[in-house]
C-alpha cells in the first residue's frame, strides 16, 4: 500500500518518512532524494532536472510520474510504500491515481505548519534549493500548484492532516498511527 506525504516545503515530511519507515520497515521513497541521486550520478536525467530544482520550480510531470510509476509497479504484495515529495500537481495525482495499483492508494498524510517556522526551518539546512530567495520561490510554487491537492485527497476521503509545530516524537505517533490505520482497506483515511 501506498501513503502520500504532502506539505509545504521545510514542514519536516522527509524526516517523518524516513523515521517511521525505519522503525516499522516500510519503504521510503523521496523522489527530491532520488533527483539529487541522478544528479550525484551524472545522469542526463538528473542534469535536466536539476535546472528545475536549482531555481525552486517542479521538473515537469511526464518526468516525475514515469519515476514513480515504475517504482510503484515493483511494490510487494504487503509492502508499505511511504512517497515523500509527489505528486506535487493536481496532474500528478490525477495520473497516478490511474496508473498505480487499483486501492493502493489509501492515506495521504498532510502536515501544516506556520510560513515563519516553514523558511526558519528551510533556511536552516544549508540545501543548495534552501537559500532564501529560491526557498521563498519554492513556497510560493506549493501554494500555487501542490497546495491544492490538500482538498483533491480530502475529497477522495483519504486526508490525514497532522499539525508539524509539535515535538518530532508527537508528530511520528500522530504519523505511525495514521499509516497503521489505513492498512487495513476496511477504513481507507481513519
Ligand atoms: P522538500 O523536502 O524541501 O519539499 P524535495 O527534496 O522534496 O524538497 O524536492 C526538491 C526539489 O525536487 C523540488 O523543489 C522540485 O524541483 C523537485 N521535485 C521533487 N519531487 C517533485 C515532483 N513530484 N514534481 C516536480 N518536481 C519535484
Amino acid at each position: 500500500m501506498i501513503a502520500i506525504f504532502l506539505g509545504p516545503p521545510g514542514v519536516g515530511k522527509g524526516t517523518q518518512a524516513e523515521a517511521a519507515a525505519k522503525a516499522h520497515g516500510w519503504t521510503h521513497v523521496s523522489t527530491g532524494a532520488l533527483l539529487r541521486e541522478e544528479l550525484a550520478n551524472g545522469s542526463e536525467l538528473g542534469v535536466k532536472a536539476n535546472e528545475y530544482m536549482s531555481r525552486g520550480d517542479l521538473v515537469p510531470d511526464e518526468v516525475m510520474v514515469e519515476m514513480v510509476v515504475s517504482r510503484v509497479n515493483q511494490l510487494g504484495e504487503n509492502e508499505v510504500m511511504l512517497l515523500d515529495g509527489f505528486p506535487r500537481t493536481i496532474a500528478q495525482a490525477e495520473e497516478f491515481n490511474d496508473k498505480a495499483p487499483s486501492g493502493s492508494i489509501r492515506v495521504a498524510v498532510y502536515y501544516t505548519a506556520s510560513d515563519d517556522t516553514l523558511v526558519s526551518r528551510l533556511t536552516g539546512r544549508g540545501r543548495e534549493d534552501d537559500k532564501l530567495d529560491v526557498a521563498q520561490h519554492r513556497l510560493k510554487v506549493y501554494r500555487e500548484l501542490t497546495a491544492p491537492l490538500v482538498a483533491w485527497y480530502r475529497d477522495l476521503g483519504i486526508l490525514c492532516e497532522i499539525n508539524a509545530e509539535r515535538s518530532i516524537e508527537e508528530i511520528h505517533a500522530d504519523t505511525v498511527a495514521s499509516i497503521r490505520g489505513s492498512l487495513s482497506p476496511s477504513t481507507p483515511g481513519s
